[in-house]
């Protein structure tokens, strides 16, 4: 089994309403009862990749019909997740001996663009800078006793840099092969579209959209050249899903 290559899909996240991505852990001043995930040195909010894969991969199982009847997360047996297209790209528990090579898909840290970074100093410089905060007022159905709590949140309009990073093998297992399972990632990017990311979806947060999509490709042979190639070939262009097709077909 062979690597061929390294596909790399960037996009723009932008969120069309607030978002809610919980840090339940951190310890928060401002007095707010539900924070948000930031990174930890200039203290932004930013969409940890483990968030967006795990949305992706959720629905992509309830749209490929792999959600068992007690709605239980899909998880593929030794046998099964060779021909299962999503184990061998979200990938497969260390304790399943499936076979199916390393997982395909990583999803990177999505961070703030520069222009959102700078709108954030400049329009939410409050007690809790770069955000907003959301009272929420549920009421308890048999109680009747209200409960408020506040959630910060990533404001509308928020854009994020995306990265999802996809290795191709030459694996010939009898599963699908690795160019054609690529296509899952705009599928699941389309599918999270019409859902949401983080917390308090049904309450209308997270609706998020996903532009600017540009694909490039590095095969082995761009690795092994690496050190010897002047800098201009280095740069990658970008190129359509039939470019890169062509390309590992040649590899
Ligand atoms: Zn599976």
């Amino acid at each position: 089994m062979r690597l061929l290559g390294h596909v790399e899909l960037n996009c723009t996240l932008t969120c069309e309403t607030g978002l809610h991505i919980g840090d339940e852990g951190a310890l928060e001043i401002g007095g707010v009862d539900g924070p948000v995930v930031k990174e930890p040195t200039e203290g932004y909010p930013y969409v940890p990749g483990s968030s967006l894969k795990g949305k992706m991969r959720s629905l992509l199982e309830w749209h490929e019909g792999k959600v068992d009847s007690e709605g239980d997360t899909h998880e593929c047996g030794d046998a099964d997740a060779v021909s299962c297209p999503i184990c061998r790209v979200f990938g497969t528990p260390a304790d399943i001996d499936a076979n199916t090579g390393p997982t395909r898909l990583s999803v990177r840290d999505a961070f703030p663009t520069e222009e959102t970074k700078i709108r954030w100093e400049e329009e939410f410089d409050t007690v809790l800078p770069y955000t907003e905060i959301k009272t929420e007022n549920s009421i308890n159905r048999i109680t009747a006793a209200a409960n408020v709590r506040s959630n910060e949140r990533v404001p509308k309009d928020s854009e994020f840099d995306c990265e999802f990073v996809y290795g191709v093998y030459d694996l010939d297992d009898g599963g699908q092969p690795d160019l054609d399972n690529l296509a899952l990632i705009e599928q699941g990017l389309s599918l999270l579209e019409d859902s949401w990311l983080g917390g308090s979806g049904s309450r209308g947060y997270g609706s998020v959209t996903f532009d600017d999509l540009r694909y490039t490709a590095r095969t082995a042979d761009d690795y092994r050249s690496r050190g010897t190639a002047s800098d201009e070939t280095r740069d990658r262009d970008e190129m359509t899903l039939d470019e890169i097709r062509e390309l590992f077909e040649d590899v």
